[in-house]
């Protein structure tokens, strides 16, 4: 059976879309969209909100300009939640609760777009760092693992070394 054409949105009069384009989805499907590739930027967000609203140590996202995002499918789906005190919009689909759009009112022409939704590359690594400093105490930084006795799977991370256990027990 020939695969079936993918339908694309039109643009609108004036605007081009480049060469390649990254397409990204929620969880269940029902959503999905794309952007141009290269995206603008790419960036982990270990604030409290990002965190809060992801149910994630850290926020990783991608931002492309809204000019070169296209809704490819089930916008009927995505819900907002706009936190007018913060200047921040949070769009998730309603099916599967995955969250899709971060806008954030300082950077307007910008949409922030999870980088797990993407399943090819966006042009960007996430090089930059935001509230570093309101980064989660329970994080997993890279700390050395080992297989958990009697668990396949589960690895559990070495104990601290003594000196600084000690530097806690004066
Ligand atoms: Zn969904």
């Amino acid at each position: 059976m020939p695969a079936k054409p993918r339908s694309r949105p039109a643009l609108p009069q004036g605007a081009k879309r480049s060469a390649v384009q990254a397409e990204g989805a929620c969880a269940c499907g029902a959503v999905r969209f794309e952007i141009d590739v290269p995206a603008v930027w790419a960036w982990h967000d270990h604030g409290p909100a990002s965190r809060h609203a992801q149910g994630c140590a850290y926020a990783t996202y991608v931002g492309s300009w809204k000019s070169r995002f296209r809704m490819l499918a089930g916008e009927d789906h995505v819900t907002r939640y706009e936190d007018k005190e913060a200047g921040t919009a949070r769009s998730f689909c309603a099916r599967c609760g995955t969250p899709l759009f971060y806008e954030r009112a300082r950077s307007p022409k910008i949409v922030n777009i999870p980088r797990a939704l993407f399943a090819t590359r966006t042009g960007r690594e996430p090089r930059y760092h935001l509230n570093i400093t309101q980064q989660a105490d329970w994080a997993y930084l890279g700390e050395a693992l080992m297989p958990l006795k009697g668990y396949p799977g589960v690895m559990i991370e070495r104990p601290r070394k003594k000196a600084r256990a000690a530097a806690f027990d004066l």
